[in-house]
């Protein structure tokens, strides 16, 4: 792939992203004067991009950089720069259709490929905190209508036909990110051949080996890919899981949505699930002397279903608060046919959530990109024995993933092999 750069790019360094920003009066404004005042750090812990953290004497901000390679590989990985472009139109989106629960944006510049945002405070990434073992009372209805409004807002359950392929059309030339999903988490994990797949060795090498001969879970991750290759549902964020959410005791913001373009429902909301129940199954791997986290572990899968539960309700109640041009005019929002359609909807994205949340845990434990919540184990035993259990738990959603009745027995389904774990 060759990347190009636009004439003005130049990589940021904490040194030249105070002139950049010392340019912009928007900007400025935000931090409050002289320059020469503010401080600057790169607090970029992500894959992909350099994020400039900046604080002067009236209040602080974030400039989010592109570059033209995948941070944490590279060079050797080029990547578009462009996906900037993507990520400051997806927050546009979202900031609109579910106010308040993404980082505002102040600044946009394509040329060096860069976002100037709102800096959250004191939140912290959701995934540290789980790690911590901290809880967030307002969490699962604070995401639940996240999910449910910028879902529901943006896909043809609320927009007209020109309206829909408008808005998609918009992020249709984000399908460089899309190609590379597809890659690294459904197939990538299962290829012999691919050179930057890592897991727990020698401890989960016969349950790899297992899971690449294992003809059901390859074919279940097949079907994935072609859901992700071909529905359109919804302008979706693309890459929703724990490390792209932050929160303090009030308040979750979603980040990052440079993965955005219109998929299936089902990948945001498995994305969610996926990642809270690797932070279920490595709770274990946390417990000290005084915290066992056997509470804690509880307190996740009641989350799920409580953010299931919300998401469900808020997407049913948009949904029946406009005439569906889905059905005859004849037919009210409130009819019983109405009501069965709502109802079978939810249960065909519970089942495409449940498989999107397997493929996605799956490839966390196997596949280039690993995370904090088992990563932060330091004894190697206790780290496997962690991710063997979502290794299997993961298995079981995406092959079983239709069969789930509800949210509760997909939590029941964890809960039973996370039981046989703490044995
Ligand atoms: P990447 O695309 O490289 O994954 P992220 O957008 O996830 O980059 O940002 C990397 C890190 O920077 C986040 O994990 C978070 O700690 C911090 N960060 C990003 N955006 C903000 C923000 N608006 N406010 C505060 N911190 C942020
Ligand atoms: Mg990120």
């Amino acid at each position: 792939m060759t990347i190009h750069l636009p004439d003005g790019y130049a990589i940021l360094t904490t040194a030249t992203v105070r002139d950049a920003v010392a340019k912009v009066p928007n900007l400025t404004a935000r931090l409050g004067g002289p320059a020469s005042t503010w401080e600057i750090r790169e607090i970029g812990d992500g894959n992909m991009n350099l994020v400039f953290d900046l604080v002067g004497p009236a209040g602080g901000l974030i400039v989010k950089q592109s570059l033209p390679y995948i941070r944490s590989v590279g060079e050797s990985w080029p990547f578009p720069i462009g996906r900037i472009g993507f990520e400051h139109a997806a927050l546009i989106e979202q900031a609109r259709v579910a106010p308040g629960r993404v980082p505002a944006v102040w600044h946009y510049d394509g040329a060096m490929a860069l976002i100037g945002m709102e800096r959250l405070s004191p939140h912290i990434i959701l995934r540290k905190g789980l790690v911590r073992g901290i809880r967030y009372p307002r969490l699962a209805d604070q995401l639940g209508a996240f999910l449910a409004r910028s879902l529901f807002l943006t896909s043809d359950l609320a927009l007209s036909t020109p309206e829909k392929k408008a808005l998609m059309a918009r992020f249709a030339g984000n399908a460089e990110l899309c190609a590379t999903t597809e890659d690294v988490i459904f197939t990538g994990p299962y290829d012999a051949a691919a050179p930057l797949n890592r897991w727990t060795r020698p401890h989960l090498d016969s349950a790899v080996a297992a899971l690449r001969s294992d003809a059901d879970a390859i074919a279940a991750a097949a079907e994935l890919k072609l859901v992700f290759r071909t529905a359109t549902e919804a302008l979706i964020h693309g890459d929703l899981h724990t490390g792209s959410i932050m929160v303090d005791a009030d308040d979750t913001r979603v980040i990052d949505p440079e993965w955005a373009f219109h998929g299936p429902m089902g990948f945001d909301l498995g994305a969610v699930i996926g990642n809270l129940l690797l932070a279920y199954f490595s709770q274990p791997g946390h417990a000290t002397a005084t915290d066992d986290r056997v509470g804690y572990r509880e307190w996740i899968l009641d989350l799920i279903v409580r953010l299931w539960t919300r998401f469900e309700a808020d997407f049913i109640g948009l949904w029946r608060g406009r005439r569906s041009e889905l059905l005859p005019p004849s037919v009210p929002p409130d009819s019983e046919v109405a009501e069965r359609m709502y109802a079978r909807r939810v249960s065909a994205l519970l089942a495409d959530a449940t498989g999107f949340a397997g493929a996605k845990m799956i490839r966390r434990l196997i596949g280039i990109s690993h995370v904090e919540d088992f990563e932060a184990i330091a004894d190697p035993a206790t780290r496997a024995r962690c991710e063997a259990a979502a290794l299997a738990c993961a298995r079981d959603l995406r092959v079983r993933r239709a069969g789930f009745r509800d949210i509760g027995a997909v939590v029941d389904a964890a809960r039973a092999i996370g039981a046989d774990q703490s044995r």
